[in-house]
């Protein structure tokens, strides 16, 4: 039997009419749900009292447990989370700069295939997709924690484990629940959803008309360079990905992210920095700058290094005078295992700690 989460209004609905209840109740037990509320360990809620019961007996609460949990000094809170299966997954949250704001960083699967040689999620391969209700458990999970120090969760970005646009069906029915009006969890505009520039994926997206943000990781100005860094940069050329890219933005009237992860003496030379502006210098789009967390060696056996601070911003520079919006997002959880991947990396070498 599915978990709560994995449930839409509708098909709850469905079942409460095949148990004999009343299908309008459906809507406000999912909604008292999605705000973390014991829906259905009471009858406080003005629900039959047979109603709860069955809830209780048929639907597990939570199809995801917490296995590890690390907070960084900075606030960055890192939980792994086992699913019904028991394999795991990871899912941060990460304080705003806002004293009662925080925002979530989603998993789409449980591992990634796209090998991107700096990240750490790629060493331990491909397992599977998530479900939408197990991407609809990390939310919660995140919510539970954002409000446990006093914030809201506020925005959602899919940027953990994964590759977004290779489980988007999944992603796409976690979101609509989460942005269900219904559900009252989160507003459209609230949630990206990042690529590391699969095309048909960010068509399929743009095609469905949603408003959500999209982030496209580019990580370097030029197909060799890339190529070397991201194995699906071979098969999708940056003009290809930026021609969907602008599509949507077009579609949405509202810009793409680009992403760049600066790799010391990879991608962060000033002439790297100048034909990237040269690429984006007539689109609308904003660039995050991100600083790298080493992962240790690759699976091409690289130490990826962080570039240095005068060196970022002396690219950063180069595309502010090009007149681009380019910010560095800020490093997070330094004194954790903040790259994507390396706590399940981690945890799977020895026992799990600060639970
Ligand atoms: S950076 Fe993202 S897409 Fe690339 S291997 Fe890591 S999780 Fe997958």
């Amino acid at each position: 039997m599915p978990a709560l989460a994995d449930l839409d209004p509708a098909t709850l609905a469905q079942q409460f009419a095949e148990w004999g209840y009343k299908p309008s109740h459906a809507a406000r037990v999912l909604r008292a749900f999605y705000e973390g509320r014991e829906i259905i360990s009471s009858s406080a809620h003005g629900l039959p009292q047979g109603l709860v019961k069955r809830l209780q007996t048929t639907f597990p609460s939570s199809a995801a447990t917490l296995a590890a949990r690390q907070i960084a000094a900075d606030g960055t809170t890192k939980l792994l989370l086992r699913l019904g299966d028991g394999r795991t997954v990871e899912s941060v949250l990460m304080p705003d700069f806002r004293a009662d704001r925080a925002a979530g960083c989603l998993s789409s699967q449980v591992g990634c295939a796209m090998g991107c040689d700096f990240c750490a999620t790629t060493k331990t391969g491909f397992e599977r997709n998530l479900t939408a209700g197990e991407i609809v458990e990390q939310f919660l999970a995140l919510r539970r924690e954002a409000n446990a120090v006093g914030r809201k969760l506020q925005t959602l970005v899919f940027m953990g484990m994964g590759e977004p646009m290779l489980n988007l069906d999944a992603v796409l029915t976690a979101v609509r629940r989460l942005a269900d009006n219904a559900l009252g969890a989160l507003g459209w505009r609230q949630i990206t959803v990042s690529t590391v520039g699969i095309v048909p994926g960010i068509e399929a997206l743009t095609a469905t008309g949603l408003n959500l943000h999209l982030a496209v990781s580019l990580h370097a100005p030029d197909d060799a360079t890339r190529a070397r860094l991201l194995p699906m940069g071979k098969r999708f050329p940056i003009a290809d990905i930026l021609a969907a890219a602008d599509r949507f933005q077009a579609s949405r009237g509202r810009p793409v992210t680009i992403q760049y992860c600066l790799l010391a003496g990879v991608n962060d030379s000033l002439e790297h920095a100048h034909v990237l502006a040269e690429l984006l210098g007539s689109r609308r789009m904003h660039i995050n700058l991100l600083r790298y967390n080493p992962t240790g060696l690759s699976l091409r056996g690289v130490a990826y290094e962080a570039s240095s601070d005068e060196t970022s911003e002396a690219f950063a520079e180069v595309l502010r005078s090009r007149k681009l919006v380019a910010h560095f997002r800020r490093s997070r959880g330094k004194d954790i295992d903040a790259a994507c991947g390396q706590l399940r990396r981690r945890a799977s070498q020895e026992p799990a700690t600060n639970l």
